[in-house]
């Protein structure tokens, strides 16, 4: 049986790519079809209808009519258009580094129905929350783990052993810790504190409200999003082979209008 030639889903705008005059393409991340991409005629008019349904970080029903190499965007309907972070530059940056690692991470029309979820909730409680620090953290974790990289932080990488309540070592490249006897052993490695191993323990366990109550101090959260962004960069870097994501970002920055 062919495919019907409409189809409608779930979907937030991760990104948007301005095409000739007033034409955009827009990268969804969807409920049932991973990412895809959609073409929206004349979107940059003033008049246009589905403009204001179509902002990043938004989240609509979205309609599409199949075409020979892209889609085209015949309808959009806000679900939730998540207006504290676009009200707020910090908070658009923070929704923006979330939607930027989902393009990087994923591949289009791969189903990845826990990440969608994890995406919705990361932004619900970036514009509820005031742990944003945490929140993000949170949603790297996940991010990680849903998609393949999940660290080991339990044992160590190299030789298995238990990790003991102390300072170990974090390898990007082996994915995970390492105990003192290996760590120094290992380009790129570096120490991570005790504190800084228990919140990620934490975070990556899974349930976010009692993590959200912890108060981190500014030095260990530092650190963490330090140990955790090597980690992210290096993943992107040798699989993604886009050494330029945050020059990405920053462009996605300055072309946002709330
Ligand atoms: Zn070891």
């Amino acid at each position: 049986m062919p495919e019907p030639r409409s189809y409608s889903t779930e979907a937030i705008v991760i990104r948007k790519t301005k095409l000739g005059e007033a034409d955009t393409i827009l990268t969804f991340f969807t409920l049932d079809r991973g990412k895809i991409q959609g073409f929206a005629r004349s979107l940059r008019k003033p008049r246009s209808k589905l403009a204001g349904h179509l902002e990043l970080l938004t989240h609509s029903q979205v309609s599409f009519v199949r075409g020979k190499n892209l889609d085209t965007i015949t309808g959009s309907q806000t679900i939730n258009s998540f207006l504290p972070l676009k009200n707020d530059l910090f908070l658009t940056s923070c929704g923006l580094y979330v939607a930027e690692l989902i393009n990087q991470f994923t591949a289009e029309h791969q189903e990845n129905l826990p990440l969608f979820k994890l995406t919705l909730d990361t932004l619900h409680r970036l514009a509820d929350e005031d742990n944003h620090e945490l929140v993000l953290r949170a949603f790297e974790l996940h991010l990680l783990e849903s998609t393949g990289y999940r660290p080991q932080l339990r044992q160590c990488v190299a030789c298995h052993r238990s990790l003991e309540p102390i300072t170990n070592y974090f390898s990007p490249v082996a994915g995970g810790l390492l105990c003192p006897a290996c760590g120094p052993t290992q380009h790129f490695a570096r120490p991570v504190t005790v504190n800084a191993q228990k919140v990620m323990r934490l975070l990556q366990g899974g349930d976010f409200a009692p993590v959200a109550r912890l108060k981190l101090g500014a030095e260990l959260a530092a650190e963490i999003e330090d140990t955790l962004g090597e980690y992210i960069k290096y993943l992107l870097e040798r699989e993604v082979k886009s050494a330029a994501w945050l020059e990405t970002l920053k462009e996605q920055k300055s072309s946002f209008r709330p």
